[in-house]
């Protein structure tokens, strides 16, 4: 026991055991979910998720991300190809290789990459050492507190702690900034004092007994949840010390002070139950140098200026309606737009892919959640039930269940896997009031969900496929550097011990077929199987969770699925779990922060605007309007009651990539001046041209350019030439 220059006594736990429990809770969980549960935890650090703080370290391969060749291969130089075609291959090619520059200086990119929790061991070493040395700084300044947990979580740390109300006043304090600086003071003292930090293993018992001693109650409840032996703990030198599974770095002395920063105070409830005590969390930011703090506090800017939930607002995409309940999306009619564009090209995709689409209903018999097992480990994200015919229905908290059933419909033969079932399947999750987010955490969202039922020799070709398929829909949203993880069998599964291997090995395989690096989490896998998770690194440098890959041994076991075998014994399929966005809701989400609203011309929900410059024109444009409407053109004509350069203005706020100005000249003409958002103006288009160009960019996913590289143009700028 150790006590602090006060005399008070003190400990904190960091809750690293409890994290890795919580952590694998989470995958037990939530088969395709897109973002680990943490329900333990009310708020969100400044990217609204915590990294999974369960990595063991020893499995940590060096850091990647790997950037995919350009898509567009598929060229032959033998086949004669119609000239525009030829023209427009090189122009997608040479944007490829020079995307066009955006004007806009949301879009910079961050001077360097930063490296993150999972790959740079160091670094998070850092952090949880960091967050150990602030909770010793809290304490010795504020013999009150009480601490609680304090994980690395994604760029740092945080530790919440509880400030008891004073006795008299029955007021507890409440950390304002000038502390944090306080704090901060007292951490560079201790960082300075070049402490070791020291691990000593204790037995349960002994560590309770510690506890008690020092009075701290929300350490003895960590303490019961931790379910594995042995405890360990961890001194910093002889004055403080802490119940955690490590790991830290030798000493003090070696956190970086300069690139450390305390960020913020946030309220967090404990065990994120809003009936349980209110704590004070406090977030703090910690990096290898100080280079990296401001490269990783420009990119905090950055992301300010693409927040999602204020785009969206400015942008007219979506809302929550707190009159609905929170956690329910309204999509308005601009971001419905755009995700009917997304939904389509990915039900193409699929279907290209050898998926079929289906549908599903969203309640059932609660006795379906029973048989898959949700019933039993899931209940907590599942709403309540509803009465049916004195039956109990539930609302689908997964689609899973239901693609079993629609397997189990008929006798299946070997020769007829294997399927591939998608489905935009919209669930419902509970989720905690003070957990939702915008769109990233939500009570309803749409997976972009597939199931594949396969033999165990096709497994691996089909993992190929979906990391094929995830890849190419991916890059189509601008997405090509990714970290990848594979996840293995955990302590407590389902499944023999060969089942296991042969579908760890399936996905190694797939990965190395591949050629794509990745990270080896062993272990944490979720109990039904192991699995590939992809997260994609957004233009500001962040990474977001999105795809994955799941084997499962479980729900064909419990539905009882069977095919009968060529050698007519009847045999358990491969039952794959996939989803590449995660949710259309998050993907949207990320997508409007990766684009900072700008979107590419083929989402853009209004692609197109005419701009006229008096009434005398109003009429052709709305002739040009229907025109292009008529060819899936997404189009707008301005009312035109305001002066060009501030129609230009709006258009250019509502981010609408394509405009055309229109004026008597123009109309009489037949030729439009047009501009583009991203690259200024492109010249003068006969309006023909400019909707062939327009829809014909649009479907490749490239944006417009100059006007030199457009064919149709070619024969009328030499007639002027001659
Ligand atoms: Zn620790
Ligand atoms: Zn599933």
């Amino acid at each position: 026991m150790k006590r602090n220059g006060s005399g008070t006594v003190v400990m904190a736990m960091s809750s690293v055991i409890l994290l890795r429990l919580a952590g694998r809770a989470s995958s037990f969980l939530h088969p395709l979910t897109t973002r680990s549960r943490s329900s333990h935890f009310a708020s969100y650090p400044l990217t609204a998720f915590t990294s999974r703080p369960s990595l063991p370290i020893s499995s940590v391969a060096r850091p990647m991300s790997t950037t995919i060749a350009d898509a567009n291969t598929n060229s032959d130089e033998n086949i004669k190809q119609p000239q525009k075609q030829k023209q427009k291959q090189k122009q997608k090619q040479k944007q490829q290789q020079n995307p066009p520059k955006n004007k806009t200086p949301a879009v910079e990119a961050p001077p360097i990459e930063l490296p993150t929790n999972e790959s740079d061991e160091n670094l998070l070493k850092i952090r949880h050492t960091t967050s150990h040395i602030m909770a010793q700084a809290v304490q010795d300044l504020y013999p009150e507190a009480q601490t609680t947990i304090g994980p690395w979580i994604d760029n740092g740390f945080y530790y919440d702690f509880y400030f008891p109300p004073d006795p008299e006043t029955q007021e507890s304090r409440k950390l304002t900034d000038s502390d944090l600086k306080q704090i901060k003071k007292r951490m560079d003292k201790i960082i300075s004092s070049n402490l070791p930090m020291r691990e000593e293993v204790v037995s349960r018992e002994e560590a309770r007994r510690r506890i008690e001693e020092l009075g701290e109650p929300f350490k003895l409840e960590i303490l019961d949840s931790i379910k594995t032996e042995p405890i360990t703990i961890w001194h910093t030198g002889d004055e403080w010390w802490d119940l955690c599974g490590g790991p830290h770095v030798e000493s003090t002395s070696q956190i970086p002070k300069k690139a450390v920063q305390l960020r913020s105070v946030a309220g967090a409830y404990w065990r994120g139950d809003e009936k349980r005590e209110m704590l004070q969390r406090i977030y703090g930011t910690a990096w290898n140098e100080v280079q990296e703090l401001k490269a990783y506090k420009k990119m905090l800017e950055e992301a300010k200026k693409r927040d999602h939930r204020m785009l969206g607002k400015k942008l007219n995409l979506y809302s929550i309606q707190e009159d609905a309940g929170g956690g329910l999306v309204f999509w308005h009619p601009k971001g419905s737009a755009i995700r009917s564009i997304i939904e389509d090209y990915w039900k193409s995709a699929h279907t290209q892919a050898g998926y079929d689409i289906v549908y599903t209903p969203h309640i059932a018999n609660l006795d379906l959640w029973k048989t898959s097992g949700h019933n039993d480990f899931y209940r907590d994200g599942m709403f309540q039930q509803m009465d049916v015919d004195n039956d109990e229905y539930q609302i689908k908290p997964m689609n899973c269940p239901f693609h079993c059933l629609m397997y189990k419909d008929e006798l299946r033969s070997y020769r007829d896997l294997p399927f591939r079932w998608g489905e935009l399947g919209t669930v419902y999750r509970y989720e905690r009031s003070g957990t939702l987010h915008g769109l990233m955490r939500v009570r309803g969202f749409t997976q972009d969900d597939a199931h594949i039922f396969c033999l165990p020799s096709q497994l691996q070709s089909e993992i190929v496929d979906v990391l094929t398929l995830t890849e190419e829909i991916l890059s189509r949203f601008g997405f090509d550097k990714y970290d990848i993880m594979l996840s293995t069998q955990p302590d407590k599964s389902v499944g023999s011990d060969k089942i296991w291997s042969d579908a760890t090995e399936a996905l190694e395989g797939a990965l190395a077929t591949k050629g794509w690096d990745y990270t080896l989490d062993e272990g944490g896998g979720a109990f039904y199987g192991p699995k590939i998770d992809l997260k994609i690194r957004d233009a500001i440098g962040r990474s977001w969770q999105c795809s994955t890959v799941q084997c499962d041994f479980n729900l064909p076991e419990r539905f009882g699925l069977e095919y009968v075998s060529a050698e007519g014994t009847k045999e358990r399929p491969c039952m794959v779990h996939r989803a590449i966005f995660g949710s259309i809701e998050r993907f949207f989400g990320i997508l409007v922060e990766n684009t900072a609203g700008d979107f590419p011309l083929w989402l853009a929900p209004t692609q197109f605007k005419l701009l006229p410059v008096t009434d005398a024109v109003v009429g052709y444009c709305k002739e040009v309007e229907r025109k292009a409407a008529r060819m899936g053109i997404r189009v707008e004509v301005d009312r035109g009651t305001e002066r060009l350069g501030k129609q230009i203005r709006n258009a250019e706020q509502a981010r609408i990539p394509v405009m055309a100005v229109v004026g008597m000249k123009e109309m009489e003409s037949g030729k439009l001046a047009v501009r583009s958002r991203k690259l200024g103006d492109l010249g003068s288009f006969a309006v023909d041209a400019l909707l062939e160009e327009l829809k014909s960019c649009a479907e490749d996913a490239i944006e417009m350019t100059t006007m030199g590289e457009v064919e149709v143009e070619v024969d009328e700028v030499d007639e002027e030439k001659e």
